[in-house]
């Protein structure tokens, strides 16, 4: 008898469902619990539903932004008083769109999962307390929505359960004016005055989208800048915007509580300050979840953290368990939680595996402009973790972007002084996400910027400026090699 590989994964979302997949076309026996619905937070709570709201939030930036330059008249007199009685936003709708839209996919998921032979189970799972049996496999345990406890065997478990927001101890969310991230898709009015305590990706990203939509929103920001893990440039050209266009940004300001004072918010700074609001998003980091599932019982490591320690193949500190996603804390995106579930899947599963490769994963800061990165950085060359050359093109001379009344932005592209190896790049500028794909492609072929600056472009594009940067790399490498 042919002997079938049983694997349990503990969490749907990006890197659970993803592993399923690759584990079932493999041939293994494969069952997902899941307590909340396939496609976890990045479906339900985080990407989906952020990303649908910053596409409403795109339209008004754009048509702002530029629609006097190319020369677009509204009606009454175009002042911005009158201009929001003709553009507005029913956020209710929004809302409604967005959580329609994440139900539906993660329908879809479920869908496609189910249809490649995999089975989905509903409730909370853990690792049960025995270890491993002498066949190397191990139990997990469902605790199911109806108080039933199930008992699986798995001969390998992937932990991929993801991660919540969290929550300072003076500042609890009240889901009405003191919310969380996963919150916010409950209201049904638009908050007039809104207050967003956190400036990495996840805050810079709701203030620019309500800010957008119409509130007047304030910045709390502990460190000297916004986005202090992006390349300082982008960073800079981000905040310039935010408060060309009206956003209170305050740095060096550290948030300490918040408190709900009829239907007003009050946020207390660290040196006294009280800042005012009618809505308040905490946006403050996320905590893995890994408490009570009988991982450290198990012998799996976690961090101080409470992230579970990983290799480049996804294996924990235990024999036949692995992790992925946000529980392991390594790049929390959702590709990078797919991939090291599907890397899980063909270790486990005895296939050709490639350890994961951090330096070719693209990312992107969904603000406006976008912020788009890949490889190495400004921070991993000035550290001197890497050698590299550097050259930035401001959008301001691109044909394609003039044209668009695009005023913001660059391209910058990194290359290796010798060989003139692409090894990272950066995009700011409208839909950045899809413009940086050429420069992840040469960074994880290798290629040089004389093979970048040989493709064609089209003309007119902004695209034309990262072929561009490759061109002025050449000549600068040039220059260097003959003197
Ligand atoms: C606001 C926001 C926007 C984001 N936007 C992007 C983006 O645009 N692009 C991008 O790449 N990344 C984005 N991210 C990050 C992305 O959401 C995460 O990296 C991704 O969700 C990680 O996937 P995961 O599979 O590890 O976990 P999750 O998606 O969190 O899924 C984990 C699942 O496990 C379930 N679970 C937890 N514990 C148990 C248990 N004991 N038993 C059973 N089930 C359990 C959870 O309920 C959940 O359904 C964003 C994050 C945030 C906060």
């Amino acid at each position: 008898m042919v002997s079938v590989t049983r694997i349990v994964i503990i969490g749907g979302g990006p890197g659970g469902y993803e592993a399923a997949l690759v584990a079932a076309q493999l041939g293994a026996e494969v069952t997902v619990v899941d307590r909340d619905g396939l496609g976890g937070s990045a479906v339900l709570t985080d990407c989906v539903p952020s990303k649908t709201l910053i596409a409403t939030a795109e339209v008004m930036t754009t048509f702002d932004s530029s629609y006097e330059e190319l020369g677009i008249t509204v009606a009454q007199d175009g002042s911005a008083e009158e201009r929001h009685k003709v553009i507005g936003v029913d956020l209710g709708k929004v809302n409604r769109r967005v959580k329609r839209l994440a139900i539906a996919q993660s329908h879809d998921i479920t869908q496609s999962v189910t249809r490649a032979g995999v089975t989905v189970l509903r409730g909370r799972g853990r690792l049960g307390a025995g270890g491993q049996a002498v066949d190397g496999s191990r139990e997990v345990l469902v605790d199911g929505p109806d108080g039933t406890v199930q008992s699986l065997r798995a001969d390998a478990v992937l932990i991929a359960t993801g991660a919540h927001p969290r929550e300072l101890p003076d500042a609890q969310p009240d889901g009405e004016r003191i919310l969380t991230w996963t919150q916010v898709y409950d209201l049904e009015e638009l908050p007039r005055e809104l207050i967003v305590v956190g400036s990495g990706v996840t805050g810079a990203e709701f203030a620019g989208a309500y800010q957008a939509l119409g509130s007047e929103v304030t910045l709390v920001s502990s460190r000297d800048r916004v986005l202090p893990g992006e390349d300082p440039d982008a960073a800079e050209v981000l905040e310039d915007v935010f408060r060309r266009r009206g956003m209170n940004v305050m740095s060096r300001s550290r948030a300490q509580s918040a408190k709900r004072i009829g239907d007003r918010v009050e946020v207390i700074l660290a040196d006294g300050t009280v800042v005012e609001g009618t809505h308040c998003l905490m946006a403050v980091g996320s905590i893995p979840n890994t408490a009570e599932m009988g991982l450290e019982e198990a012998g799996v490591k976690l961090n101080d953290w409470g992230q579970v320690q990983v290799d480049r193949v996804s294996r924990t500190s235990a024999p036949g368990v692995y992790a992925a996603g946000d529980c392991t804390g390594v790049f929390m995106l959702a590709s990078v939680a797919a991939m090291q579930g599907r890397i899980a899947m063909y270790h486990a599963l005895g296939d050709a595996v490639q350890p994961l490769n951090l330096k070719t994963v693209a990312s992107n800061v969904f603000t406006d402009p976008e912020i788009a990165t890949v490889g190495y950085t400004a921070a991993d060359v000035e550290c001197g973790k890497m050698d590299a050359v550097e050259v930035k093109l401001p959008l301001r001379g691109n044909p394609r972007a003039k044209m668009q009344g695009i005023r913001d932005g660059f391209v910058k592209l990194f290359c290796r002084p010798g060989t003139g190896i692409v090894v990272g790049g950066v995009v700011v500028a409208p839909r950045a996400s899809e413009l940086i794909h050429s420069i992840a492609l040469a960074v994880d072929a290798n290629l040089t910027v004389e093979q970048v600056a040989s493709a064609f472009t089209v003309y007119p594009s902004v695209s034309g400026s990262t072929a561009e940067a490759a061109r002025q790399l050449h000549i600068r490498k040039r220059a260097e090699g003959e003197s």
